[in-house]
């Protein structure tokens, strides 16, 4: 399954709320193949992508924060259809990036904790308990299924907001 072009800042795309998946078939299958196929072609450490980064709106993202061995202890590979939040607790401040906004970081402030429900690809449910940097990445990615991007969330853009170094 292919790869496929990254949606970037400011596609309206990335600005809309996606549908939810109400049956989990075939064409769901190959869209979370082809997100995972895009998440491997991504710059190394890409821990999350979700389905409308790739032009799909619908309610589909992967997390996978072991691509990124400075932050140990998550749960691995998780492909997620229709991810909610369902409970919260607590704040953090992370500095974050966006594969959609490539020329960007941002200090976002988030929940420090987060418990998760999902559906597997298998249609089984899931119950995800994480915190720290997958906390982050959990809730980056719902955002993006919500039609939110970190730059919706910046605080103060003097002081938040930071170009990347180029070249
Ligand atoms: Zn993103």
């Amino acid at each position: 399954m292919p790869a496929r072009p990254l949606v970037l800042y400011p596609d309206p795309r990335l600005k809309t709320p996606c549908a939810v998946i109400e049956a989990i078939d075939d064409s769901v299958r190959a869209w979370a193949e082809d997100l995972l196929a895009s998440m491997d072609a991504a710059p190394p450490r890409t821990v999350g992508i979700a389905a409308p980064q790739v032009g799909i709106l619908s309610r589909l993202a992967i997390v996978d924060t072991s691509r990124n061995p400075q932050h140990p202890g998550g749960h691995g590979l998780l492909i997620l259809v229709n991810p909610q939040i369902v409970a919260a607790e607590g704040e953090q401040i992370f500095r974050e990036g966006c594969l959609s906004l490539p020329d960007y970081t941002a200090n976002i402030r988030r929940s420090q904790k987060v418990t998760v429900t999902a559906l597997g690809l298998g249609g089984d449910l899931l119950t995800i308990d994480a915190e720290g940097f997958e906390a982050v990445v959990l809730q980056h990615e719902i955002d993006h299924l919500d039609g939110l991007l970190f730059l919706d969330r910046v605080a103060n853009v003097k002081t938040d907001l930071f170009r990347r170094k180029t070249g």
